[in-house]
């Protein structure tokens, strides 16, 4: 907006949602190097049965921007999937997630999130393949988390491209379940191999009656049908005491741990690791 003033001056305003729409695009030419500039890394996050035993990890992605510091993903992975940046930055976390866990001693799992664009271009089932090729790690060991969102696309398209994926031995599971639209038709139209409960559900326990009403339905539905069910976003004991008495079978949160560099988690991931003493 150029306003002109008095003596021929001329001075340029910018409104708050110019300089908004203007801070998103400089992020987001900013995430374009991010991934040469070796900003980008990989938190691990914990998976556990009820009981507190860790089978897994989730591999989380963390941007380090050079001037702003951290970034949330839920600020630059809507950055990434505008713009395409997301097939190299997912092709990148995949190898990096299952070069890591390809070198643990204890045969854990790792959990990886697939972006709804990873299904609309390039050959998702040959780049997982050849990236297990790549790194070692046996398909058994991988998950990959998807949303309720991939589903909206071309369902028989995605449907096919997950059938070759699970095919070759490698897990699918439904992330965020309960926040989408489509919650129940595609669970007899694909098998997938988790539910994950969204975090709003469990967050939301003991403070309202419709969240546990919804978690309690949740577990007896995926029990019925056969599929193992987690929570996410647990955090408090009497979160996990609840879960546990509706026998969900795992859980994921701050309760168990953080997401976290794997250095962290070095003794669980690693049984030939020191264990501290101090
Ligand atoms: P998500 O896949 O549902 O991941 C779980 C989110 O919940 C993570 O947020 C995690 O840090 C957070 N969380 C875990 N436990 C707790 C808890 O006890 N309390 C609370 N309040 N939060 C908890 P994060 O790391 O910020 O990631 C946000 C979202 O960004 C992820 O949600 C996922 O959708 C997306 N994302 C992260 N990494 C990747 C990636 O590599 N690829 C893609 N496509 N998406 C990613
Ligand atoms: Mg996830
Ligand atoms: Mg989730
Ligand atoms: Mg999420």
């Amino acid at each position: 907006h150029v306003k002109s003033e008095a003596r021929g001056q001329v001075r340029v305003y910018e409104s708050k949602a110019d300089q908004v729409i203007r801070d998103r695009w400089v992020l987001q030419a900013d995430l374009g190097h991010a991934l040469r500039n070796g900003e980008l890394s990989l938190h691990f996050q914990p998976q556990a049965e009820i009981n507190g035993r860790i089978f897994g990890f989730e591999a989380l992605m963390r941007w380090t921007h050079p001037t702003r510091g951290a970034v949330s993903p839920d600020e630059f992975i809507p950055l990434a999937e505008e713009s395409n940046l997301i097939l190299d930055m997912s092709a990148w976390v995949l190898k990096e997630a299952c070069r890591t866990a390809a070198g643990w001693t204890h045969p854990l799992t790792v959990a990886v999130n697939l972006s709804p664009i990873q299904f609309q271009h390039g050959e998702l089932p040959q780049l997982i393949q050849q990236t297990l090729i790549d790194t070692g790690l046996p398909p058994s060991r991988l998950e990959l988390e998807i949303t309720e969102g991939i589903l909206l696309g071309d369902f028989a398209h995605i449907v096919g491209l997950l059938r070759r994926i699970k095919a070759m031995g490698v897990r699918i599971a439904m992330d965020d379940f309960g926040t989408g639209y489509s919650s129940l038709s595609y669970l007899q139209a694909f098998p997938f191999d988790k539910i994950k409960i969204d975090k709003s559900f469990i967050q939301a326990i003991g403070r309202t009656e419709q969240a546990t009403t919804i978690i309690r339905a949740v577990i007896g539905l995926c029990r019925g049908l056969g599929i193992p069910v987690i929570a996410e976003g647990v955090e408090t004991e009497e979160q996990r005491s609840f879960l546990a008495q509706e026998h969900c079978p795992e859980i994921q949160g701050y309760i168990i741990g953080r997401p976290a560099p794997i250095q962290v988690y070095s003794k669980i991931v690693d049984k030939l690791a020191p264990v501290r003493t101090s």
